[in-house]
């Protein structure tokens, strides 16, 4: 169900950490193949490698007896058309000139939402020997630009996980999670002693002064989450990241924790 590309093609991304292993593995770019994340693991499991990408990683996840499907739902298609058509005023798309209205714009586009979507999922996990791992995992950002790969795949970026500390995890502009090494970082900061929500706060405020730096006011839309050995956890977000809850599930069953928003 995630959004496609530029192109109206779902392009996948994941990667998979065990920090028992110290191993990893990741994905990029993966078309038709539903569960990226289990192609990561694969990928970790099963090769020397950590990164497979485009079609390598289709055959790869063929070779394993993974199903080719159409991965773009009506929905996501239906969004994808709107986009299209709403990108600009100056091309071909939608109704010919002289049926538009007279702003030159009604007329012009598919009725529905606009969408714009970030639409990771972040899973890490202490077990009852402190043992840690995760995943990422994503359809990655609407629209982008064909091929483009974000940061849920890269280890260190949108995802790391140190057995003697913690795990962290990223989601939204991938492009900032990969300048900034933001799980690297986030696992770094656990490590010097900051609890999971001090770091990933850290971490937001690292990329929110790196603009400031310079002379840039653009804050930009990410949420990180976080664990530690001990199984503490913590989360924050920007303003434009999401909301800043987070899934837990421990001995007693199910919770909702909310982070901290700032930036
Ligand atoms: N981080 C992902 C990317 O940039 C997007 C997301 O979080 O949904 O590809």
């Amino acid at each position: 169900g995630g959004l496609p590309n530029a192109d109206g093609v779902v392009q996948l991304d994941a990667s998979c950490m065990d920090g028992k292993t110290y191993n990893a593995g990741a994905v990029a770019g993966l078309e038709n193949i539903k569960t990226p994340a289990s192609v990561a693991r694969l990928v970790m499991e099963r090769t020397d490698h950590v990164m497979l990408v485009g079609r390598g990683a289709l055959e790869f996840a063929r070779s394993f007896g993974f199903e080719e499907e159409n991965l773009l739902t009506e929905r996501a298609r239906q969004a994808w058309l709107r986009w299209r058509e709403r990108l600009s005023d100056s091309d071909d798309w939608g109704p010919p000139d002289h049926l538009r209205g007279g702003d030159g714009d009604s007329g012009r586009l598919l009725e529905g939402p606009e969408e714009f979507h970030y639409g990771t999922t972040n899973v890490l996990a202490v077990d009852g020997n402190g043992d840690i791992s995760g995943i990422t995992t994503t359809s990655g950002l609407s629209w982008k630009i064909p091929g483009r790969i974000g940061d849920s795949p890269i280890i260190g970026a949108g995802l790391y996980v140190d057995n003697s500390v913690g795990a962290a995890g990223a989601t939204g502009r991938g492009e900032d999670v990969i300048k900034s090494c933001a799980s690297y970082f986030i696992v770094m900061r656990m490590r010097e002693g900051r609890t999971p929500q001090q770091a990933c706060e850290d971490a937001i405020d690292m990329i929110v002064d790196r603009y400031r730096a310079i002379g840039n006011d653009f804050v930009p839309g990410e949420k990180f989450v976080a664990i530690n050995k001990a199984g503490d956890y913590g989360c924050a977000r920007m303003p434009s990241g999401g909301n800043a809850s987070i899934t837990v599930r421990h001995g007693g069953g199910l919770e909702t924790y909310e982070g901290s928003s700032r930036g």
